[in-house]
């Protein structure tokens, strides 16, 4: 079999002697390497057998490499979901905010299981299609088991509890142990984690914590001003969300933000996905800096238009450039579930944001926040996917109406 020579040179990251035959060279405008880099005039190399990358070489260097205008990327991971919620696609109205859509969901999320695994199912094709490789994805039952056993995305499941009353949460950490069992005796990897600050009793919030010590958790976190409201006052649409269940309601501890209420529950150094954050401030996030956790920022633009009508302020997110992450949320709040869609609304809202921090964010990040060493950025010896993001009628990479396209 004829050796191709080539030389790597150690900017590129290349380690490997020659390159064989079969790799295929992909050449695009420029690299977005995954970990904020933007490389012009460069090729990827990539073990067509294998999938893996073997090099990042000089263009002048792959001749024949398979040029296209645009973009190359690693594989998209979305750090957040709901694969169970897929069913609910077009489901419930837009912009009424974060307590009338929950009561929506709460009146309305069952189905059989043939309609939700057939959603799912559909739902994860749309994941590949649009470039995903990977996925952090709330469960609150086992029925996305299957599914992740057969599909070729890779997953991290948060086993999701409730329990906001001081009688009712021994009843909410009963309800999400044996899901969390189910997981782990089928082989995936997963983690019990807490739905909300208003919605999981401090209490069970600790019990969450040292039953996930080690792993990644997530929890979604000011996403509307009436979780702020809830905390500063006991007051809001909370309380009657709370009576029409039925469930008694403990009002949190006066003068201690959701935030703050979460971070002290929790064992110190927990690693923890904040999930939202559409009401955080400055304040939060140097609090949340500062607490001796491993904090992670997770932004769903879309689920936050479609939910309050609003987005996060993502200048304060650009300080913290390693700890953010992009999710799609579900179906039940979100028209598409892709990461370059999320990434295109981030773009537009936010002109000082930079493509590739932009895809920092959506592969990197989220490879360590996860611990996938294998996906996340273009190096030498991973198997991160690859894919060509071609540019939209403003010829700006990622700009309104570019479009991705899955190379490996
Ligand atoms: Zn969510």
């Amino acid at each position: 079999m004829a050796r191709l020579k080539i030389e790597n040179s150690s900017r590129f990251g290349g380690r490997f002697g020659p390159l064989s035959a079969n790799i295929n060279f992909f050449l695009a405008d420029r690299v977005y390497t995954g970990d904020g880099r933007c490389l012009p005039n460069t090729a990827v190399a990539v073990n067509a057998q294998t999938a893996q990358i073997e090099a990042l070489l000089p263009a002048a260097q792959a001749p024949n490499a398979r040029y296209q205008p645009g973009s190359l990327t690693p594989g998209f991971i979305n750090a957040h979901g709901h694969l169970e919620l897929s069913h609910l696609h077009g489901h419930f109205p837009q912009h009424t905010g974060l307590v009338p859509f929950l009561e929506a969901v709460t009146r309305s999320r069952g189905a059989d299981q043939e309609t939700i695994e057939k959603h799912m199912q559909a739902a994860a094709q749309t994941l590949q299609a649009n470039g995903i490789v990977a996925m952090g994805d709330i469960a609150n039952t086992t029925a996305s088991i299957a599914l992740k056993l057969s599909s070729t995305l890779k997953f991290h499941t948060f086993v999701e509890v409730f329990g906001m009353s001081e009688q009712g949460w021994p009843a909410g950490l009963e309800r999400g142990l044996p899901v969390l069992d189910a997981f782990r005796q089928a082989g995936l990897a997963a983690s019990l984690s807490p739905h909300a600050p208003y919605s999981v009793h401090p209490a069970l919030m600790q019990h969450i914590g040292q039953t996930s010590a080690g792993l990644p958790i997530s929890i979604h976190m000011q996403e509307s001003p009436e979780e702020t409201k809830f905390f500063a006052s006991g007051e809001g649409a909370f309380p009657s969300f709370y009576r029409n269940l039925g469930i008694p309601v403990s009002t949190p501890a006066p003068g201690s933000s959701s935030l703050q209420t979460t971070l002290s529950a929790l064992p110190a150094g927990q690693r923890l996905l904040l999930v939202h954050n559409t009401c955080a401030t400055n304040a939060d996030l140097e609090l949340a800096d500062h607490s001796g956790h491993d904090v992670f920022w997770c932004l769903c633009p879309g689920a936050n238009r479609y939910i309050e009508n609003r987005l996060p302020e993502l200048a304060l997110f650009r300080r913290y450039p390693d700890r953010v992450l992009i999710g799609t949320d579900s179906l039940a709040s979100n028209g598409t579930l892709s990461v370059l869609n999320e990434l295109q609304q981030l773009l537009q809202a936010d002109p000082a944001l930079t493509p590739e921090l932009a895809i920092q964010w959506a592969c990197g990040n989220a490879a360590r926040f996860f611990g996938w060493s294998d996906l996340g950025t273009l190096e030498p010896g991973k198997r991160p996917g690859l894919l060509h993001i071609h540019p939209g009628s403003d010829h700006s990479p990622i700009g309104a109406g570019s479009s991705v396209q899955v190379i490996i």
